[in-house]
Formats: structure tokens, C-alpha cells, sequence
């Protein structure tokens, strides 16, 4: 059973990833945006690591409403607000408390369709969201009352990797690198990659988890 008690380690283990690979998306960020992403999200994950102890023993429904505040109320950038649109639809579309796997793809499609609402953007646009539909799209495939969920996650952080490398050659027609116009093709989404670092991160976790029995 995947419960909060492993928020903790996820946090932590996120907030580890995004320091060790700062100045790589950082530089990513400068090249077509204004460089500030990394800055911005770590102002988030670092009020998550602080309240992490307070995570344990709230439902999912209620730790990611939890998360979409913090993030409301400490990440800032066009980043901020689409990932407090992603963790509090993720709440919202939740109505069970004990979240099985159907129940969780059903509320992350419907949390990756609010941030698309949100952004008022679809695939191919070169943002985070070009991580986050096709691993949506990937699990309603894979949806079923008995996953086979550790082949499922090795699956996710393929699919997390591919879509981050796809923005490489996309057009920016969203957020600050459209400006740039055809010179933004050529260079990763700093959204995109960190969003690919934070899936793995938290497949990884899961993995180890689901190999432990508790
Ligand atoms: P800002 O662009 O305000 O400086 P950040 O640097 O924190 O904010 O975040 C930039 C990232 O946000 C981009 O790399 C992109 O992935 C994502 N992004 C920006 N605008 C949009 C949008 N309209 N829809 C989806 N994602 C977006
Ligand atoms: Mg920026």
C-alpha cells in the first residue's frame, strides 16, 4: 500500500535532485527563459522539506491539497501556479481517501487537464506539459484493478525522459521562450526537465517501496 508515510523521503529526495542538477537547468532556463525556474521551485520544495513531518498520516487528497497551497504561496513564475493548479485539481478529482491505481490515473488525467486549462496550452507547445500528457496518456493505457505497477513505473520514467528530450526541436508558442520564436528550437524546456527529474525521482521511491514489504 502506497501511503503519505512516504511523502518524507519523496520530498526530500526531490528537493536532492533539482540541487544536484540546478545548474543544468538553470542554464536551460537562461538560454530561452529568464532563468529563474530552479530559484522559483526550490522556494517551494524547500517550505515542503520544512513542513515534511506534517504529511504523514494525511489522506493523499489532503497532502496534495496541502502541497498545491505551498506551492501557491512560495513558488511564483508561470511555474507556481501551474503546479498549485496540478496538486490542488489532483485533490479535488480525488474521491476516494484510500487512492487505488484507477483511482489515481482517473484524478492525475483530470489534474494534468486543469494545468492545460490553466496555461491555456496543449502537447507540442514546449512546456512541462510535454511530460506530463504523454505520462497521463501512458497510464490510462495501462489502467486495470491489478497493475503491474513496478513494470508500469520503469515504464513512466521512460516515457517522463522521452517527452523532456521531445521539447528539444519543439517551437516555444507558450511562456516567456515563444518570444524567442524559431531560436527557441534547438534547447530543452527547463520546465520540461525538471518535471522529468521530479517523476523519476518519485518512481524511484516507489520502486524501492514496492520491493520492501512493510
Ligand atoms: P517564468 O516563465 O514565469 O519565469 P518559471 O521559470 O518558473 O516561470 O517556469 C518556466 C516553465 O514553466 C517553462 O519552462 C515551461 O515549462 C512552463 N510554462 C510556462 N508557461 C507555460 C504555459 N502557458 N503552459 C504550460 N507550461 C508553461
Ligand atoms: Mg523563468
Amino acid at each position: 500500500m502506497i501511503t503519505t508515510r512516504l511523502l518524507p523521503q519523496i520530498i526530500n529526495n526531490i528537493f536532492a535532485v533539482i540541487e544536484n542538477n540546478a545548474e543544468e537547468v538553470t542554464l536551460l532556463d537562461q538560454v530561452i527563459g529568464d532563468g529563474d525556474h530552479v530559484t522559483n521551485l526550490q522556494r517551494g520544495l524547500k517550505a515542503l522539506v520544512l513542513q515534511q513531518e506534517e504529511f504523514i498520516g494525511l489522506s493523499w487528497p489532503n497532502a496534495w491539497q496541502k502541497i498545491g497551497m505551498i506551492m501557491m504561496s512560495s513558488v511564483g513564475g508561470a511555474s507556481g501556479s501551474l503546479y498549485a493548479t496540478l496538486f490542488m485539481a489532483l485533490s479535488k478529482a480525488s474521491s476516494e481517501t484510500d487512492i487505488s491505481f484507477p483511482g489515481f490515473v482517473k484524478a492525475f488525467s483530470e489534474a494534468v487537464e486543469a494545468v492545460k486549462k490553466r496555461g491555456k496550452s496543449e502537447a507540442g507547445e514546449k512546456t512541462l506539459l510535454d511530460v506530463y500528457i504523454p505520462v497521463s496518456d501512458y497510464l490510462s493505457t495501462v489502467v486495470n484493478d491489478e497493475p503491474d505497477l513496478s513494470g508500469i513505473l520503469v515504464e513512466v520514467s521512460a516515457v517522463a525522459i522521452k517527452g523532456m528530450e521531445s521539447t528539444r526541436n519543439m517551437l516555444a508558442t507558450k511562456g516567456r521562450a515563444s518570444f524567442l520564436e524559431a531560436r527557441s528550437i534547438g534547447h530543452i524546456d527547463a520546465g520540461a526537465k525538471t518535471a522529468q527529474l521530479m517523476i523519476c525521482t518519485i518512481v524511484d521511491v516507489l520502486t524501492k517501496a514496492l520491493a520492501t514489504p512493510a
